[in-house]
Order: structure tokens, then sequence, then C-alpha cells
């Protein structure tokens, strides 16, 4: 793991990239960002994560980190060790965490539970899309007080710019660093299922609903996929996962409409 703290005092916000030693667009982002050297007003921690993984181009060694929290210190597992060490860096921070994907090459970010201080997060990416991911669970961000950017294809510069655009609104929103920025107030979904399947050829767009009825996924020898409502789809792809089509969500509206999510005590 590396990390960076930029500035002077106990920073209140961390920026995360590769949980995912394959997703290298919030690395290039950061990078992007320390050799820019903008003045930072208050202080920054910035984290490149499983530096391990990153070095064999894979995901992860022996398990996935973003499906390891809250870890341990002693494991066998690199990534279950590499875990609690992340934990204890963001330790009370507010965090952004950027990933990549294989599904959706326009950015959107995640959450966990709408608070005053996720609102915020959300905001201050400055993007159009927002999904509360809780009903899958784990993750990084189920953990600490944050929200997960998925910045595009995997791979692609465009997800390194879109990363680094987002990292800049970010820290910017939140008087970090001074740039030009916008509060978004995105369109907030839910994922209410995970859809299972293993080889399927996924036939909708993901944010765009798929009807009752409709076709949305096929296979050689298997039943058509058929939505039994309608919903939208989410991280949906061809071969994405070894399991699991992708998530079906609902939309809810637009986030300047919704009431903060009950707390869980
Ligand atoms: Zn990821």
């Amino acid at each position: 793991m590396r990390v960076h703290t930029l500035g002077s005092g106990d920073p209140e916000f961390a920026v995360v990239a590769c949980l995912h030693g394959d997703e290298l667009c919030g690395k290039n982002a950061i990078e992007r960002f320390l050799a820019a050297k903008i003045p930072v007003e208050k202080p920054l921690k910035l984290i490149i994560a499983n530096e391990e993984a990153i070095a064999e181009g894979e995901r992860f060694l022996d398990e996935d980190l973003n499906r390891a929290f809250p870890g341990h210190e002693n494991s066998e597992s690199h990534e279950d060790r590499l875990a609690a060490a992340v934990l204890d860096e963001l330790d009370g921070l507010q965090v952004l965490d950027l990933h990549s994907t294989v599904s959706f090459p326009e950015p959107f970010v995640f959450y966990h539970r709408l608070t005053s201080h996720t609102r915020r997060l959300l905001r201050a990416t400055g993007l159009a899309r927002a999904v509360n991911i809780s009903h899958v669970g784990g993750g990084l961000i189920n953990h600490v007080d944050g929200v997960a950017v998925e910045c595009g294809l995997k791979g692609s510069d465009e997800a390194s710019e879109h990363a680094y655009n987002v990292l800049v609104n970010f820290l910017a929103s939140h008087r970090i660093i001074d740039h030009d920025h916008a509060l978004s107030d995105p369109d907030v979904y839910r994922v209410t299922e995970v859809v299972p399947g293993a080889g399927y050829e996924f036939l909708g767009e993901n944010f765009e609903e798929v009807e009752v009825g409709e076709v949305y996924a096929t296979k050689d020898g298997e039943p058509e996929k058929v939505a039994g409502e309608s919903f939208f789809p989410v991280l949906m792809s061809t071969g994405g996962y070894d399991h699991l089509i992708g998530f079906a969500a609902q939309r809810l509206g637009a986030l300047s409409s919704l009431e903060d999510d009950p707390s869980d005590d």
C-alpha cells in the first residue's frame, strides 16, 4: 500500500485507488494529481491500495480485497491483511474510492446509506447517477463513511480521465483545492436484486429501463431471462462476472427529493 499525506495536520478526507489491482484509473488520476502539484488548502490522504496485485496485473492475489473488509492483521491471505491495514489508514476519514468496470463507459457513484455526509460526498463527485448498493453488502464503503465511483471501462483512457475529473471536483467541492467545480443532484437508483447466471449475453443497456416481459439476456440451451417486473440494469454485462449477469435496480428519483436513510442503530 502506498500512502501520500499532503498538507499539514490530520486529514478529514481520503481518496483510495486500486482496491482492485487491475483497475488503474484511480492510480492514474492520483499520480496525475500529484504531478500537477496543485497546492492543497486542507490536508488530504491519497492511497494506492493493492500494489502487489498491480505489480502482477491481477485484480487480487489471494481474495477480492473489496470483499475482505474488515480484514485480519495476521491472516495468511495478503488481501485479508491489507484490508485491515487500509481500514486503519482510513479511520475516521471521509472516503472517495475509485474503480472501473467492464460494463458501462459513463461514471456513476455507489453508496450504502444516505446520510448528511454521504449526500454531500455524492454531490461532490459532480456525477449524474448514484446507486444504493446496500442490498449487495460488503465493500469498503460499507465500513467507512464514503462513496465508490465506477469511473468507466477498465483499461480505457476515458476511465482515467473521468477518475481525474471526479477527483478534482471532489477535492474542490470540499475546498481542499481551489478549482472550478460543480455539485450535482444525481438521479438515484437502489439495487434490489442480484441477477445470477453464467455465460449469458446481456441484451439491454445499463440504466435504461427493462420493461415487464422483456427478454434481457439469452444463452444457448437455457431459457431466456425475462423481466418479471420492470427494472434498471446496473453493472450488467456479457461475461463481466463468473456467476452473475449483474444487478437490477429501481429508480428512486433525484437525490434532492430523497430523505436520509434511517440509521442502523
Ligand atoms: Zn473495482
